[in-house]
């Protein structure tokens, strides 16, 4: 695993913007696989040292660790947000910035800078340990390395020029989505009364509460069976759904064009990836099927082509939604 690496050398390959942005949505997103905020807190030191790097673009462990360990003091100490990881126990970070405290009474109100000297550089040195272990070579590994190389016996890190570049330049952008995601890992792993949910709050307002009368709809014009898998849906004791065919969370919005009868298990494990691309070319029938028949009343199918759902599939793979998925029984 990844993590485990020692060494990580640069990939050398030529990034475009659009590839930075393009591996960038993948590591942020929700769907990458994260134990820990730490990815988070390593891109928030790194976007704090962008003007500190030598003409090779390196930058050293103590400066990023310094970073790092900011961070979580911040959240950890300041504002008791303990829980920084999924699954039992805490962060290793997290223990051993609370264990410091303790240990050397420092109050909470004290911030990071306040500390003096020579305790500041006992605990970075701590926390450069933990993040040898578990975060260099994460992110590395989550950014194929086609972002930075390290090398934790000389304790370097080097980015690649065209990442530099690009983070100087969108540099207020990529701070606040790094913060946007961690406030959202942090919300989701800390439980009330530390935090209100307010990221949730903001973030669900255009979900709609139910699909019922899309449901109708379909069921109007369409025989009862699952889009997916084929199912006979008329049966009584079979629970009809409404699935949207490209993921929600990536449309953000409810129209019929996109929405598809499904059995509960295909709803179940679809989720939030996207069909097959050959149920492209089916949902395009349906949908053309539906023009005809709702003729009378086309309000529902207002602005609908063809091409508009071909883009979307597209473009939800671009932006990370590239986790395919099949019925289980097809
Ligand atoms: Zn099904």
């Amino acid at each position: 695993m990844s993590h485990k690496l020692k060494v990580g050398e640069l990939n050398e390959e030529y990034l475009t913007d659009e590839d930075v942005w393009r591996i960038l949505t993948i590591v942020l997103s929700p769907k990458s696989v994260k134990s820990s905020t730490y990815k988070y807190a390593l891109i928030k030191s790194i976007i704090e040292n962008l003007y500190q790097v030598n003409d090779d673009f390196e930058l050293t462990y103590d400066q990023l660790a310094y970073g790092f360990t900011k961070v979580y003091w911040n959240l950890v100490v300041h504002h008791d947000l303990v829980k920084q990881n999924r699954g039992n126990g805490n962060a290793k970070a997290v223990t051993d910035i609370l264990e410091f405290q303790m240990k050397h009474a420092i109050p909470s109100e004290f911030s990071f800078d306040k500390i003096n000297d020579r305790l500041q550089l006992k605990l970075v040195s701590k926390i450069k340990s933990v993040m040898k272990t578990n975060v260099f070579g994460a992110l590395y590994g989550d950014t194929k390395g086609q972002f930075y190389a390290f090398d934790h016996k000389r304790e370097y890190f080097r980015l690649k020029p065209a990442v530099h570049q690009f983070m100087l330049r969108y540099q207020l952008l990529l701070t606040n989505l790094t913060n946007y995601h961690m406030a959202r890992m942090i919300e989701e792993l800390n439980e009330v009364p530390n935090i209100n949910y307010l990221l949730e709050k903001v973030e669900t307002i255009a979900k709609r509460s139910s699909l019922k009368p899309f449901e109708e709809i379909l069921l109007h014009y369409f025989e009862a069976s699952c889009f997916y898998c084929g199912k006979d849906l008329s049966k009584s004791n079979s629970q009809t759904e409404v699935d949207h065919f490209i993921p929600w969370s990536f449309v953000q919005s409810d129209q019929i064009w996109n929405l598809v009868l499904s059995c509960r298990n295909c709803n179940n494990s679809k989720r939030d990836k996207l069909p097959e691309r050959s149920y492209l070319n089916s949902i395009i029938d349906r949908n053309e099927e539906l023009v005809e028949k709702v003729n009378e009343s086309k309000k529902v199918l207002n602005n609908y082509k063809d091409k508009k759902i071909i883009m979307l599939y597209d473009y939800s793979i671009r932006n990370g939604f590239d986790e395919i998925w099949v019925p289980n029984n097809r």
